[in-house]
């Protein structure tokens, strides 16, 4: 097992070992947010028939030479056609059609004059304008012709997408698999959300912090409660994450003498890839993975994170390698955050060796963004993580970044380019 990796190459190491899941037929109003498993091909042609864009009247041009407003031409209405229906005959010579919007149009009508350039009287209706050729006509097959690949493969379905499957006639839709995600978390002084936390207890934030992280990009957490610091706890809560393709343990990955979780993962079968990330927060992690099909547990192919305990440590850790890994089980190929060239606010300071990953705000200053730490970057502090709009990189050798550096900014939150004003 390797130790000390730098965040690149663990990414490298854990992207190396990700296999992305397969596909499941789901209805397709039920699909956002998924990834299209295979190419979606149409089978009909949308507009269906040539047919009309406006409310108005479906005409032969040629009955319209030299139309115009204070010369316009009268005709006769043969029949109407509306949204639905069929025209009843060819257009002959000299007629119209009375025409509303998505209707069929007639045979023999080669555009369409909308209302407001026509008018009214006794039996027909005066036009002012001759129209130019297929105006206001929309084609057969314009928007999408039977055999176009509609959707490609790996597409990140959006209403949009939802409403051209539909338009298809398509209920079910393949898409990759949501990722199962066992969450676990380990230590004698946690409980749960509404347990007794007398006696130095604390509540067990990181299995709800984890969960959500799972939620807020599509995956399937499966919670599985709380071990205790004895190794036969920690191995029965590892089994009972037997068919999950991604397990998340949090504490207990440590070097103290209660952190079990290595040598159980060890006993179990799990081939534990590398231990220590020089980053900070978050240096104790651990990464593994069982083999497909391994008798040990029953363990089939799941990846294994072994989180650190210390609450920002964990979300941290998951940001950084757990996130993009499910995203890549469940097909996305962008799977990271999007990063922000800033200046540093004031000078930043650290020791050489480990990668930190500074909480900041972000404030627009002259057309840049300017980055301020949140207070206590300590790993227990997760205040100082709900304020923070990114993570500043502050790179692995450097000791200093000074006040007005640039750096770059991953930014966490996925509201923080939302706007309160339109801003046109
Ligand atoms: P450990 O890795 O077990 O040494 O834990 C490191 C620190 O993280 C300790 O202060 C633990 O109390 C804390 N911790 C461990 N697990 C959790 C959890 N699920 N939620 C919140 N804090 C935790
Ligand atoms: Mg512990």
């Amino acid at each position: 097992m390797r130790q000390g990796l730098n965040v690149a190459e663990a990414r490298e190491w854990i992207e190396g070992a990700t296999p992305v899941l397969s596909a499941e037929r789901v209805g397709a109003s039920e699909a956002l947010g998924r990834v299209l498993f295979e190419p979606v091909v149409s089978t009909r042609r949308i507009p269906p028939a040539d047919c009309s864009a406006m409310d108005g009247y479906a005409v032969r041009r040629a009955d319209l030479a030299g139309a115009g407003p204070d010369d316009p031409v009268e005709l006769r209405v043969a029949y109407e056609v509306a949204a639905g229906g069929r025209a009843l005959q060819a257009l002959a010579r000299g007629e119209v059609a009375r025409i509303f919007t998505g209707a069929p149009l007639p045979e023999a009508a080669d555009a369409v004059v909308k209302q407001e350039d026509t008018r009214e009287v006794g039996g027909g209706v005066r036009f002012l304008c001759q129209p130019e050729p297929r105006e206001h006509v929309r084609d057969a097959g314009e928007d999408i012709d039977v055999g176009d690949v509609v959707l490609d493969p790996g597409c990140v379905i959006r209403p949009s997408e939802i409403g051209v499957l539909a338009s298809l006639g398509r209920s079910l839709v393949a898409v990759h698999r949501r990722a199962r995600v066992a969450i676990l978390s380990g230590g004698d002084e946690l409980v749960e959300v509404d347990g007794d936390v007398s006696g130095g207890r604390i509540v067990s934030s990181n299995s709800y912090t984890l969960f959500a992280q799972c939620r807020a990009i599509g995956a399937d957490p499966i919670y599985l409660g709380i071990s205790r610091d004895r190794p036969e706890s920690v191995e029965q809560q590892f089994r009972a994450a037997l068919h999950a393709d991604c397990i998340v343990s949090s504490a207990g990955v440590s070097v103290g003498d209660h952190d079990h979780v290595r040598s159980v993962l060890e006993k179990l079968g799990c081939r534990l890839e590398f231990w220590g990330v020089n980053m900070k927060p978050g240096y104790p992690l651990a990464f593994g993975r069982f083999e497909a099909g391994d008798s040990a547990g029953g363990l089939c192919g799941a990846l294994v994170f072994g989180l650190p305990g210390n609450p920002v440590s964990a979300s941290v850790t998951f940001e950084q390698f757990v996130r993009p890994t499910l995203l890549r089980m469940m097909g996305h190929t962008r799977c990271f955050r999007p990063t922000l060239q800033v200046r540093v606010g004031e000078t930043l300071r650290k020791k050489a060796g480990r990668l930190h990953f500074v909480r900041i705000t972000l404030e627009e200053q002259d057309g840049e963004w300017v980055a301020h730490a949140t207070g206590s970057q300590s790993s227990g502090v997760m205040r100082s993580l709900t304020q923070a709009d990114g993570l500043l990189v502050f790179p692995l050798e450097a000791t200093e970044l000074a006040e007005g550096a640039r750096a770059t900014v991953q930014i966490l939150d996925d509201g923080f380019f939302a706007a309160e004003r339109a801003g046109f």
